[in-house]
């Protein structure tokens, strides 16, 4: 039996329903309207704000819903000229990045040789990797390679970039980067 993509995905879709919704799908029932109408009730109340994915450059905009200040549902805006209201399955999961009680939320460190972490203070952390960041670049900077050229680098340093890291954020930190002398600079969204 050929199976395309789209049904693989409507079958399973079935499949993970409860077995009433499952039923009715199996007898023919369209449970688009239903899921349609669920939809529209659940954001019914809710303000609707014009946001863009953080994930990537394509800048997929999305219409974030919130409701008395919380995040209730995040999802593509159908007035997008490029994304026509999709959104990729990392995009889709946009929502989790807010809302998502196994994200850590304070800084841990785990000291050489020990066993357990510990809790840091954000200022004390950023301290410690500004002092280890100009240890380690004053310690191999290179101004000149033997040839007598230019360099001015030190490639004990590397940077990685994550996919949330925005046009502004990424401006910054290639200046800071290229300013220390750092050439091995990369982001995520690429490996
Ligand atoms: S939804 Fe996907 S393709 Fe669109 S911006 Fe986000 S990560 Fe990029």
């Amino acid at each position: 039996m050929d199976l395309s993509r789209r049904d693989f995905l409507k079958t399973s879709g079935s499949a993970f329903t409860g077995t009433a919704l499952g039923g009715l799908a199996s007898v023919g029932a369209s449970l688009a309207p239903a899921l349609a109408q669920a939809q529209e009730l659940r954001i019914k109340h809710a303000k609707a704000i014009p946001s863009v994915c953080p994930y990537c450059a394509v800048g997929c905009a999305t219409l974030v819903h919130t409701v008395e200040g919380k995040i209730i549902n995040i999802e593509g805006d159908p007035r997008s000229p490029h994304n026509e209201g999709t959104l990729c399955p990392k995009g889709a999961a946009i929502y989790q990045l807010h809302v998502n009680p196994n994200r850590p939320t304070k800084v841990l460190h785990r000291a050489p040789g020990a066993t357990a972490w510990e809790v840091w203070d954000l200022d004390r952390a950023i301290d410690r990797v500004a002092a280890l960041t100009k240890k380690t670049r004053d310690e191999t900077f290179v101004e000149r390679l033997e040839n007598g050229k230019l360099a001015n680098a030190t490639t004990a340093i590397f940077s990685l970039g994550g996919a949330t890291l925005d046009g502004e954020w990424n401006h910054i930190q290639q200046k800071l980067m290229r300013g220390l002398g750092i050439v091995a600079i990369e982001n995520q969204a690429r490996i």
